[in-house]
Formats: structure tokens, sequence, C-alpha cells
């Protein structure tokens, strides 16, 4: 890495992230290089965001066409393609209206607006939204309050009030945690910043079921498991329930920041002009780029090789020693290690071997390919992980 840059980067910017020490300046498809020229394999997308891989050709043809006609006008004004991709959306999901952000936190800003508005009007003087332990749904304020282990956090409270939280998957709980005040349940149908844990079905439908019973709403977040993700283009998809508002961002911009609140066509339109708004969401550009990210998505050869190269890597990973099990659907992979591994160390060591993941728990290992990527490249990764836990177990032994 660059003489200074770690030095700089502590210096002017907020310390709010640990960084790994590599400066990568390229990327094409699956793979990355840093500074010096070294490649990597990239099994973690940007955290699920450049979902087609580094520098797609068609994306770039659809950024730079779009940029060189128009590049912002505001939400004053109608624009094509921002109607455009809000048309694909709603009628490739639920089929209400969207309301565009430009990350996946405000799109849950958005969802928590809606819920309140709509139990509000239904005479609920103090809604309460239920959350799940584990649940990951952003940073501003909002989201992080429905983020039950952020929103303990004392020294960056208050919270929003109005947040009730169950335990992961637990239906009883569920089921106690309702009540008149409910205004909306909201999940991750596979959570995965607490390490890619799914929400069985029973739990999903029960969600469903006291939503109904309650008059309130089902929020599903896709932020991390939709477009494509999970091998199909929604992960609730895959689940017995139809939620009443999908969250999106991150793989929808395929690497362009762009993110959306999507309603179903019964729920309809609960926000009225003054409500909401955003500066910068779905402009031209973003919103072109996410129309040809839906495009190359949403086909059903793309979306049977998300879950076919998920079952090769899952394959692979579940015959090496180290490996106790393999959680998640498509390419949303968490490699739960053996005791005695961790997974902080794993990572570390399998970047200076040339391939990028993550440590979401000190216990498991999470890879979010790219679609794009190759059987070789799975292959690949993992022989390179093979490796790493070899090491990791030949180390305990010696040691
Ligand atoms: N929701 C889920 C499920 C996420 O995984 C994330 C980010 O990891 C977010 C929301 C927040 O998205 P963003 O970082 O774009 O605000």
């Amino acid at each position: 890495m660059k003489r200074g840059l770690s030095e700089r980067e502590a210096r002017f910017v907020m310390q709010t992230y640990r960084r790994a020490e590599v400066d990568f300046v390229r990327g094409e498809g699956a793979l990355l290089f840093d500074d010096e020229g070294t490649e990597y394999l990239d099994f973690l997308s940007g955290i699920s965001v450049t979902a087609l891989g580094h520098a797609h050709p068609e994306l770039l043809e659809a950024a730079s066409a779009q940029a060189g006609k128009l590049g912002h006008v505001s939400n004053l004004f109608f624009s094509e393609p921002m109607v455009d991709l809000a048309e694909r959306l709603s009628v490739g999901s639920i089929g209400g209206p969207v309301f565009f952000t430009n990350s996946g936190t405000e799109a849950n800003e958005c969802a928590i607006k809606v819920a309140r508005k709509h139990a509000r009007e239904r005479g609920v003087e103090q809604p309460e939204i239920i959350t799940f332990d584990g649940g990951f749904h952003g940073r501003t304020y909002g989201s992080l309050s429905a983020s039950p282990k952020m929103a303990r956090d004392a020294n960056l409270g208050p919270m929003l009030p109005g947040f009730r939280t169950v335990p992961f998957d637990d239906i009883a709980g569920l089921e106690e945690a309702f009540s008149d005040r409910t205004a909306a349940v909201m999940l991750e149908t596979i959570q995965g910043e607490a390490g890619v844990f799914t929400f069985s079905d029973e739990t999903l439908v029960t969600a469903r079921e006291l939503a109904d019973r309650y008059g309130a709403l089902l929020v599903i977040d896709e932020v991390q498991t939709g477009v494509g993700r999970t091998g199909s283009l929604w992960s609730f998809q895959q689940t017995p329930v139809r939620p009443d508002l999908i969250t999106t961002a991150k793989a929808l911009g395929g690497g362009f920041p762009i993110g959306a609140c999507i309603a179903s066509e019964s729920l309809g339109q609960v926000l009225s002009p003054g409500d909401h708004g955003s500066t910068f969401a779905a402009g031209p550009v973003a919103a072109a780029v996410a129309s040809r990210v839906l495009d190359l998505v949403d086909r059903p050869e793309m979306l049977r090789w998300i879950r076919e190269a998920g079952r090769q890597l899952t394959e692979n990973l579940l015959s090496l020693d180290g490996v106790e099990s393999v959680r998640g659907r498509g390419l949303m992979i968490g490699v739960q290690l053996r005791p005695g591994l961790l997974a902080g160390d794993l990572q570390a060591d399998l970047l200076s071997r040339g391939l990028i993941t993550n440590a979401p728990r000190p216990d498991t290992l999470r890879l979010l390919p790219p679609y794009t990527v190759t059987a070789g490249q799975v292959d690949r990764a993992s022989r390179l992980i093979a490796d790493a836990v070899g090491a990791a177990e030949g180390q305990e032994t010696s040691g």
C-alpha cells in the first residue's frame, strides 16, 4: 500500500471502520487488483453490492450513455429512467408504488415511516414495530433503532421509541409481542450481518398471519438478500409469505448507490406529497444502471446459475474438516467453522492468499461472490479456504 495512506486516512477520515491494509485500484469481473498489481478473488462483492462483478461492460455502457445525456434533475420533475425502474421493480415484486433512496438504511426509513403512518391512519396512537434479535437494518436512527444489538449501545442513544424485540425465529415470542399497537413486523428472511441465519417458514407464516389479524404490515428487508442473491429475484419468493413492503439496495445498483422501498398493490399509496423525499434518489444515471442490473439478473439462466454455483461452493466447503456446516441460500453463504477456528484470523489469512471474504461473527466466514463467478473460480476459492483452514488446524495441533 502507498506509504502514508493509512496515516492520512487516520488523520482525515472519521474512524468508524477497521480497514484491511489493502488499496484496491482496479476490478474486472470477480477479480480485484491492488496498487501493487496483486490479484484477488472477490468473494465479498463490496458486501453484496457488485453482484455482477467489477466493471461489467453493460453497466458501464448504461452509466456512460445516461451520464452523457442527463445526470441529475432532482425529484421535482418527471424522469423516464426513474419511472421505468419503478415499474420494473413493482411488476417484478409485489405490485405497488416504489419510493427511491440512495442506500439500504434509507429504504428502511421509508418502510418505518409508511408502517407508522399506516398504523396512525387506523387509529393507533403509539405504533410499535416488532424486530428480531440479530436483525440489521442500517445506521440511521430509525433503522438503527430497529437493529436490536446496536440499538442497545447507550453511547448512541436515545433511540427512536416504538420498537420491540423478539428472540430470533421465536414463534411464541412473536405471538406475545403482537398487540393492537403493532404497526409492523420487520425482518430479513436470512439475517446477513448476524452471520447468515435463515428464518423458518413457520415463523414467517406466523408473522404474516399475526400481521393480518392485527392489521399490521409485514416488512421484508431484502437489502442483502434481494436482486438475485439467494437464487430468486427476491428471497421471499422462496418462502410461503408475501410481504406488504420490501426494501432493497446493495446489488440493485451493481455498485451505484440506489435503494428502494416497494409497497404491495393492496397497500397502495400511504405517503402523500411532503411526507418523505430525497434529493438524489433514483437520479437518471443510478436508475438507468439499476434497470440494466435487473435486465441481467432477472433471467432464468442467471438465477439458476446462482443456485448451482451456491450448491457447488457449499458441497466443496462441506468436504473440509474444519467446516461444521454451511448456511444460507444461493450465493449468500455462512460457513460455520469447527470450534477452535477463528473466522477473523481465517479471513486475514485468506486475504493474504488472495481471497476476499468476511467474518460477521467469530465462528462464521461469510461468502457473497458475484453472480458472474465461474465454476473454476468457485473451485479456486474453495481450495484457498481448504489451504487456510488446513494451515489454521496445523497451527492448532502444533501449538
Ligand atoms: N439492511 C440489511 C439487511 C443490510 O444488510 C444492510 C447493510 O448491510 C442494511 C440494511 C443497510 O444498508 P446500507 O449500508 O446501504 O445503508
